[in-house]
């Protein structure tokens, strides 16, 4: 592309940087901002700054959260003892929206993935090792997508906790949740929580 402004340029470079967009679409992105007042964009980018600069992450459960723990683990009224194992806070919020789950959340923040560089220490795992080897959790539900990268979680985190006194389950396999659970349908989703199976059972 040729641009007529370096400035236009880099702000295209920086939009088509973002997943999904390429630089056509970057171009029609910042073309538009272009026709914002001063304050749109201003109030876009403090958005943007300040959710780097001040966004935390729930020291129990890893979920991203205004305050060091947060909403879900704090609430009295969740059921402490039954934790769903997640990729993301995407999967929290298919979840919370289906109204059915009472029991808290662990964020792994992705997947086992050798191909992307990605292993068992770049995620969440040793902080959910301790949190069942404190006793408080009676069962753990492992929420992961149908993919390669989700049964090599999966199993890798079975192998972790298959001597501690925790219960190990998985969500429904055979639905079609087209490989990300964030994706599939409330009542779905609902129902492969409900009727999730033990896992490992059989090795
Ligand atoms: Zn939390």
């Amino acid at each position: 592309m040729n641009f007529s402004s370096r400035l236009l340029e880099n702000a295209v470079n920086e939009f088509s940087k973002l997943p999904g967009v390429g630089q056509k679409t970057a171009l029609r992105l910042v073309l538009h901002l272009l026709n914002q007042s001063s304050q749109e964009v201003e109030n876009l980018s403090d958005a943007l700054t300040r959710l780097k600069r001040e966004i935390r992450y729930c020291k129990v459960c890893g979920n991203i959260s205004d305050s060091e723990v947060c909403g879900v683990c704090s609430a009295n009224k969740r059921d402490k003892s039954l934790v769903c194992i997640v990729e993301d806070t995407r999967d929290i919020m298919a979840i919370e929206n289906t109204n059915q789950y009472n029991g808290v959340y662990h964020v792994l923040g992705g997947l086992i993935s050798p191909m992307d560089g990605i292993g068992p220490s770049d995620l969440n795992i040793e902080r959910l090792v301790e949190r069942v080897k404190t006793g408080e959790i009676e069962e753990v539900i492992l929420a992961l997508s149908a993919t390669m990268e989700g049964d090599t979680t999966i199993f890798y985190i079975f192998k972790k906790l298959k001597d501690l006194p925790v219960k190990i389950s998985t969500i429904a396999r055979g639905i079609a949740f087209g490989g990300e659970i964030e994706y599939a349908d409330e009542i779905t989703l609902a129902r492969s929580i409900a009727t999730r199976v033990p896992y490992g059972v059989e090795s």
